[in-house]
């Protein structure tokens, strides 16, 4: 198997992770959460949205955990953003890479933004040039890029016409969002097959919900096609607070290890990884379907049975 050997993980579990959760996860619980999380290795994390505080109360304290940060050298933060008022929010507490939201479907985008696809790379002219009066760097995203739950599947020309759109305002950075779980290997390894060699100018990045339990097979498929970025969530936490019956991302500890195993440098220490995770299930009060901190890391050696056991 041909595979890169260093790849980035961001971590996104304090966006769309606790976006995900109802009950109000105190302002230094997350702040506890984010510290830790910055002290495994991870080189950058998505921090937050800045979403209007009655879209989703849970961060509505995104300035806060933002500001609690600023020490911290060590990981590059990125927030999301939905729009200019948001930008504007992310920008002014020193956030120095802002994502845009945008669906592949117009259903999506109508149920997520309450706009049309077009409106909404439209609406982003005025953050770009906001960002760019900063020197704030932006990057574009384009959930249910590999399957809508209203529309099924989304046609690659589609993806095609966004990217180059995107490219058209001056964004270079895309990450594609299995959003609902439903992509699978075959389909990842064909479309980035495509993309990759029509858009030779756009880093592509993988953000991978594991609904069906394929996320880290396409993450394998994506590694294979040369991609290098990847988002995955502590303990697995997420889903989509807008998408009935979506779960969270793949577990960072699980894709970590996984790629660790294949010889894949992450430049995370696994061990500190899956002790982080472990005191966020807890202090959460649930994982979201985190394999290691289930039967622990490959490494993890039983004690050898005695010759009066039984072996098997
Ligand atoms: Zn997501």
């Amino acid at each position: 198997m041909k595979l890169p050997t260093h790849v980035t993980v961001c971590e996104v579990a304090p966006r769309d992770g606790f976006q995900a959760i109802h009950e109000w996860i105190p302002t230094e619980k997350k702040v506890e959460i984010v510290k830790m999380l910055a002290s495994t290795g991870l080189t950058s994390m998505e921090i937050t949205s800045f979403v209007h505080p009655k879209a989703i109360p849970q961060l509505r304290d995104a300035e806060e955990v933002v500001r609690a940060m600023q020490d911290q050298q060590e990981i590059k933060l990125r927030a999301l953003v939905p729009n200019v008022r948001g930008a504007a929010r992310a920008i002014d507490v020193g956030i120095k890479k802002l994502k845009l939201m945008l669906s592949a479907t117009d259903s999506h985008s109508l149920s997520n933004s309450n706009c049309l696809v077009k409106d909404a790379l439209e609406g982003m002219k005025p953050i770009i040039e906001l960002a760019q009066k900063h020197d704030v760097a932006v990057g574009g995203s384009i959930s249910v890029a590999f399957g809508c739950p209203f529309e099924g599947k989304v046609p690659l020309e589609k993806i095609c016409s966004i990217i180059e759109h995107y490219q058209s305002l001056g964004i270079h950075e895309v990450s594609l969002a299995d959003s609902t779980g439903v992509a699978n290997p075959q389909q990842v390894d064909h479309m980035l097959g495509v993309l990759v060699k029509q858009f030779s100018s756009v880093t592509f990045s993988m953000h991978l919900h594991n609904t069906r339990g394929m996320a880290l097979a396409n993450a394998v498929a994506a590694l294979q096609q040369g991609i290098v970025h990847f988002d995955s969530s502590i303990a697995g936490l997420g889903g989509c607070p807008y998408l009935p019956g979506a779960t969270g991302n793949i577990a960072t500890e699980d894709l970590i290890h996984a790629f660790e195993q294949m010889g894949v440098r992450t430049g995370v220490n696994e061990a500190r990884l899956l002790a982080v995770a472990r005191q966020v299930k807890d202090m959460i009060g649930y994982d979201g379907g985190s394999f290691l901190l289930q039967a622990g890391p490959c490494s993890q050696l039983h004690q050898k049975p005695t010759s009066q056991q039984k072996l098997g």
